[in-house]
């Protein structure tokens, strides 16, 4: 394929949504051409959990989230990415933790999610269960359906997988400045030329107001920046599936419209307000290498500052010590940064003929990526 091939596709952003969108059309046969700003992707795909938080989701979005994770389990082994079917389990230290799991427990078809007393709740965890002292653990819950991903490698090797059929092509350091109707479809302005597809999907998360400003404005698009780390523990520390804490039970729909998560939510207010001052979701995931990534803190601001409060850090890691009982050996820390808006989890948008904007703005892209991705070609192809 050469730059004046007109392509069936043509994706704006090489994310897990992007990607996502460039995967499934190229497994229908369509021609896609996909073009990332950068010479690799470093956005919000590579910065998370790697949790597909499946379960948590509710009404529409569990939907989305069920239809992503088969296709997230389908494309991984096509293109080699690291996606494990593990689970998710929550930690549960408080009868008003214990209420909220019962609650959602009882409303989803048997299994989904399994109510665990404090040693089937250590035996869920894998080796790391027996291996760390989990202080003040009563229960907790198994999310059967949750994934666990490797955000440091799956965009990387989805791009290349892509890139390497034959009817697609991935462009790096091509940033998208501009687009044009013209009779065939779409042309595409880049500083290494224009290009031409009779669809445009525009996945470029938090910098859609960079391309279009005022459906961002309208939308109330806002970043959303993160503390993350990344941390090593002790020797032989295995942990199977992502582990969720309370805050995560403040964050995630399916947690949050039960009737009993009012009541945890005062019970957090007055035992550790300061985890609701930074937005705090204590929660973790364990890489294929072993290392733990460790978050996170949620602040709001249509332009994120760069600079990360170490006593925001320090706040964090002191409550993931409390819920494992052994400090992580830090190794990293950075920025995550995600769109989000409080008018809807989800933007699509025909932003002008031929043209789809897509963005998760609720921080749940990972989850969602190729259930939404799926939606919009189906809705462009059909
Ligand atoms: C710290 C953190 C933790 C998270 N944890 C989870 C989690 O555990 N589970 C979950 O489901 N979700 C999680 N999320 C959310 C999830 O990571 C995002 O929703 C998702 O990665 C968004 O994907 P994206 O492709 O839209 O954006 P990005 O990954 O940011 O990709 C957008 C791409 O577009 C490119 N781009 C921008 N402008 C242009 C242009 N003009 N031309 C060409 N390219 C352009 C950028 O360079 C970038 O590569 C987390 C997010 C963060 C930050």
């Amino acid at each position: 394929m050469n730059n004046e091939t007109t392509t069936d596709l043509l994706v704006v952003g090489a994310g897990i949504i992007g990607l996502a969108h460039a995967a499934l059309a190229v497994e229908r046969g369509l021609s896609v051409r996909v073009i990332e700003r950068d010479h690799r992707a470093v956005g919000a795909s590579i910065r998370n959990f790697g949790h597909c938080c499946i379960t948590a989701q509710s009404g529409e979005l569990l939907r989305l989230a069920q239809v992503s994770r088969r296709n997230w389990l389908r494309i991984s082994e096509l293109a080699g990415l690291h996606a494990a079917p593990t689970g998710a389990v929550v930690l549960a230290h408080s009868d008003a933790e214990l209420a909220v799991l019962k609650e959602l427990s009882a409303s989803r078809e048997p299994g989904q999610v399994v109510l665990l007393d404090a040693a089937e709740t250590r035996a869920k965890l894998g080796p790391a269960g027996a291996q760390a002292p989990w202080p003040g653990l009563i229960g907790g819950a198994f999310l059967r359906d949750d994934l666990r991903v490797d955000p440091r490698t799956t965009v990387g090797r989805l791009a290349d997988w892509v890139d390497s059929r034959p009817q697609a092509i991935v462009h790096w350091n091509t940033p998208a400045s501009g687009f044009t109707s013209v009779p065939d479809g779409v042309r595409v302005t880049t500083p290494r030329g224009d290009f031409t597809a009779s669809q445009v999907v525009v996945c470029v998360g938090h910098d859609l107001d960079h391309l279009f400003p005022e459906e961002a404005a309208e939308h109330r698009i806002q970043r959303c920046s993160l503390n993350m780390a990344l941390g090593r523990m002790s020797e032989g520390f295995r942990l199977s599936p992502a582990v969720l804490t309370a805050t995560s039970m403040l964050r995630y729909p399916a947690f949050v419209e039960t009737e009993a998560a009012a009541e945890l939510r005062d019970q957090v207010t007055t035992t550790a307000p300061e985890l609701l001052e930074v937005g705090a979701n204590i929660m973790f995931t364990q890489r294929p290498d072993g290392t733990v990534i460790l978050g996170d803190s949620h602040h709001y601001h249509r332009t994120a500052p760069p600079f990360l409060d170490e006593s925001v850090s320090e706040t964090l890691l002191e409550h993931l010590e409390n819920t494992i009982g052994e400090r992580p050996r830090i190794l990293e820390r950075w920025q995550g940064v995600y769109a989000s808006s409080e008018v809807a989890p989800l933007f699509v948008q025909e932003v002008l003929p031929d043209v789809t904007a897509v963005s998760v703005t609720s921080g749940v892209g990972m989850t969602l990526s190729f259930g939404v991705a799926e939606r919009t070609i189906d809705s462009l192809f059909t």
